[in-house]
C-alpha cells in the first residue's frame, strides 16, 4: 500500500465542474482558484506528474486547506477529496526540503508526542498547573508572549480533571442491550474528561456494557491530516488489536475527527482487521440515534445552536443524529445559525499552524452564532469545542460551549 502518493484514479474523478467552490471556506475567504478544491486537485495532480515542484506557494495552497471535506459533501462526481489531500501532503513532505523548524515540529507532534499517552499527560499536567497557579491570567494581562504563542495560548480551555477510568469494563445500568467499546483518544481524555464521563453514563443508562481498553492509543487523525501516514498506520494497528476480539456491537467515538479516521483505517492498513474495526465504529450521536433511546426526563431549558462538526457531517455523513438527540431533550430549543455545516476554522492543528485564516473563519462563524441569540453552542468534536470557546471569548459572548452528549447527560441526571 503506497501511503505517500495520491491515486491517479482519485484525481481523475474530478470533472472540474466547480460546484464545490461556493462551499469551500478558504475559497469563500480569498476568492482564489488555488485555494479551492478544484484548484488544489489540479495542483496535486500536476505535482504528482512532476509538472510542478515543491515551491513555497504550492505548499501554502495545500496547507491552507482545512481538510474539512465540505467539498466532498457537494461534489456530484463523488471525489474523495480528503483522501487526495492527505496523500498529497504526505507526498509533498516526502519530496520537499523542510526547514529545521518544520522538521522539529513534525517530529515532536507526530512521532514524539501524540503517539505517547504518558508524555501527553505530562504536558497537559504542566498546562493545568500553569492555569491553577494563575500564571495564565498573569501572562495574558502582561502580554509577555510573542504573537503566535499568545494566539495559541488563547486556545487553551480551562483544563478539568482528566478521564482516567479505573476499570476496563463498566456494566450496563439495567438490562444489558449492547456491548460497546469507548474510544478515548489522546488529547480528549486530558482536556475534555467530563465529555468522556458523560458519554460513559449515557451509554450505560441506555443498556450498554462499556469497554475502555487500556491498550488503545491515539487514532492517528492528526498525523493523517498532517501528511504523516506511517506512524498513523502503526497507531491504527494498535487500536485494532485493543478493540477487536471482545465481541463488541460497536466502537463508540465522541470526537468526530477521530471517528472519521477510524472509519477509514482500510486506507492506512491492508490487513482485514482494519475493515472489521472500521465497520464497528460509530459516532456516539449516530449510535444513540439508531437505538431505542431511553427517554430523558429532566428538562434542560436552554436555547441552543448547533455547529455541525465537519468530520461528522461531511466526512462521516452523519447529519440528522445530533439534531434528533437534541430534539429528544425536554426544554431544548434549537436555533439554527447560518451555514451550520461550514467549518469553524478549528481543523486539528490548523488553529495553531494557520492562525490568521483560522481566526477569519472563526470570527465570521461567531457573527452567525450571535445572530441566533443562543445561550449554548453545541458541537461534536474536541477541536470545535476548543475553537468555539476561543470564539466566544473573542466575540465577548455570554454563551456556553458544550458537546451534544453533555446536554443529553444533563437530561438524564437524577
Ligand atoms: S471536486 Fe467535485 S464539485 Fe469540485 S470541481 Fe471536482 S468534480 Fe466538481
Ligand atoms: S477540504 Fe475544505 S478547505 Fe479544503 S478544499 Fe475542501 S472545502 Fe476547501
Amino acid at each position: 500500500m503506497d501511503l505517500t502518493a495520491p491515486s491517479p484514479a482519485d484525481l481523475a474523478q474530478c470533472v472540474h465542474c466547480g460546484l464545490c467552490l461556493p462551499n469551500c471556506p478558504t475559497y469563500l475567504q480569498t476568492g482564489y482558484e488555488a485555494e479551492s478544491p478544484r484548484g488544489r486537485i489540479h495542483l496535486i495532480g500536476a505535482f504528482n506528474d512532476g509538472r510542478i515542484t515543491a515551491t513555497p506557494a504550492y505548499r501554502e495552497h495545500l496547507e491552507l486547506c482545512l481538510v474539512c471535506r465540505n467539498c466532498e459533501s457537494v461534489c456530484p462526481s463523488g471525489v474523495h477529496f480528503g483522501r487526495i489531500m492527505e496523500a498529497g501532503r504526505a507526498q509533498l513532505y516526502e519530496r520537499a526540503q523542510l526547514s529545521w523548524r518544520d522538521r522539529v515540529f513534525r517530529r515532536l507532534a507526530f512521532e514524539e508526542l501524540l503517539p505517547h499517552p504518558g508524555r501527553l499527560r505530562a504536558m497537559v499536567g504542566a498546562l493545568q498547573i500553569y492555569e491553577l497557579l494563575g500564571l495564565q491570567r498573569l501572562v495574558r494581562f502582561t502580554g509577555l508572549l510573542p504573537r503566535p504563542l499568545a494566539e495559541a495560548e488563547t486556545l487553551l480551555p480551562p483544563i478539568p480533571a482528566p478521564f482516567l477510568p479505573r476499570w476496563e469494563v463498566y456494566p450496563a445500568i439495567g438490562r444489558l442491550r449492547y456491548r460497546v467499546g469507548l474510544f478515548a483518544g489522546c488529547v480528549m481524555p486530558l482536556v475534555y474528561g467530563p465529555v468522556h464521563w458523560a458519554t460513559l453514563r449515557v451509554l450505560r443508562i441506555n443498556g450498554c456494557e462499556v469497554h475502555v481498553p487500556k491498550a488503545q492509543v491515539c487514532c492517528g487523525a492528526l498525523n493523517v491530516h498532517g501528511g504523516e501516514r506511517r506512524v498513523a498506520a502503526e497507531l491504527a494497528r494498535q487500536n485494532t488489536r485493543a478493540f477487536l476480539g471482545r465481541g463488541l456491537d460497536a466502537i463508540i467515538v465522541n470526537s468526530a475527527g477521530c471517528g472519521a479516521t477510524m472509519k477509514e483505517y482500510a486506507e492506512l492498513l491492508s490487513e482485514p482487521e482494519a475493515r472489521e474495526f472500521s465497520a464497528l465504529v460509530r459516532d456516539v450521536t449516530e449510535f444513540l440515534a439508531s437505538i431505542d433511546l431511553v427517554p430523558p426526563q429532566r428538562a434542560v431549558p436552554r436555547t441552543v445552536t448547533l455547529q455541525e462538526s465537519c468530520h461528522l457531517v461531511h466526512a462521516q455523513r452523519v447529519k440528522a443524529a445530533p439534531r434528533e438527540l437534541l430534539a429528544a431533550i425536554p426544554g431544548v430549543q434549537l436555533r439554527d445559525m447560518p451555514h451550520a455545516d461550514l467549518c469553524c476554522g478549528s481543523a486539528g492543528l490548523y488553529m495553531l499552524t494557520q492562525p490568521e485564516m483560522s481566526t477569519r473563519i472563526l470570527d465570521e462563524k461567531m457573527a452567525g452564532v450571535r445572530a441566533t441569540g443562543a445561550e449554548t453552542i453545541v458541537t461534536a468534536n474536541p477541536g470545535c469545542l476548543m475553537q468555539l470557546h476561543r470564539g466566544v471569548q473573542r466575540a465577548g459572548l455570554n454563551a456556553q460551549v458544550r458537546h451534544v452528549i453533555e446536554l443529553l447527560d444533563e437530561a438524564y441526571a437524577a
